[in-house]
């Protein structure tokens, strides 16, 4: 469960999230859209700690992550150490290590970051990469994969470190079309699973059937939180209806 009040962040004085408050239930899937430059990334990353915001809180599961204010003491590397194994997060550009080939992507960090032994890891790694349907190219290195291939290791890597709460940003807007649904498969049976995920997507049949909260993020702000009947047939606010328009 992710709790999320008065989120706010600028920079170089342009605030580019502004109050945002969340309330992600366990096992909850919200999606978050909104055009370029909403600030979409920019609430992920909040979340992660990968940028600290200027004011607000965010809560996992009821424990309170980083500072309420930046002019207070920032959090040592260990808080932040443990912050970030709560949450696991995928990106567009699918960040896998080149020299390393899949199941090293995947043990790495349960190695070296939580202390498995190695054995332990690699058996771990097998079990989510059997999950996302890659445990037959557990040998095989990132450049001889497809980009679903690589998305779908990337997510089987972030679920490995068995987060809390799953992160994607635009996790299929860098692949081929018809690479997109094996990956949109998998997040879906993650849902169905009890993932608890916070996705930011252009796919609107993905959060029109997957999301059980969609969120419109303009200039920083929610202007629509609602459920996805409501958000895609009657939603309150007319930019959300002329974005939704325009994806027609
Ligand atoms: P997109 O759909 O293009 O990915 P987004 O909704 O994810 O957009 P953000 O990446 O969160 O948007 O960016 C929001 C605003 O903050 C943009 O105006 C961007 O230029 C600005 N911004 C983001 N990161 C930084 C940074 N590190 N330094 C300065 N400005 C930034
Ligand atoms: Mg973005």
């Amino acid at each position: 469960e992710v709790s999320i009040r008065n989120l706010s962040k600028s920079f170089d004085g342009i605030e580019v999230l502004r109050d945002v408050d969340l309330e992600v239930k366990s096992g909850e899937v919200v999606s978050i859209l909104g055009s370029s430059g909403s600030g979409k990334s920019t609430l992920l990353r909040c979340i992660n700690w990968l940028e600290t915001p200027d004011r607000g809180e965010i809560r996992i599961n009821g424990e309170r992550i980083g500072l309420q204010d930046k002019t207070q003491k920032p959090m040592s590397r260990r808080e932040l150490a443990k912050v970030r194994t709560q949450l696991g997060m995928v990106f567009q550009s699918f960040n896998l290590w080149p020299h390393l080939n899949v199941l090293r992507n995947v043990t790495e960090a349960l190695i070296y970051v939580q202390g498995l032994k190695k054995s332990d890891a690699v058996e771990r790694a097998m079990a989510f990469l059997h999950k996302v349907g890659m445990a037959e190219k557990a040998a095989s290195y990132p450049a001889t994969l497809s980009g679903g291939q690589k998305q779908r290791v990337a997510i089987a890597r972030a679920l490995a470190m068995q987060p809390k709460v799953m992160l994607f940003d635009e996790p299929t807007s860098a692949l081929d079309p018809e690479l997109v649904g094996e990956v949109l498969s998998v997040m879906k049976d993650l849902s169905s699973e009890g993932y608890t995920m916070i996705i930011v997507t252009h796919e609107m049949d993905f959060a029109r059937n997957v999301s059980d909260q969609v969120v419109f993020l303009e200039k920083g702000i929610i202007i629509e939180k609602s459920a996805p009947e409501i958000f895609f047939h009657s939603p309150r606010s007319e930019r959300v209806r002329r974005f939704l328009e325009l994806d027609k």
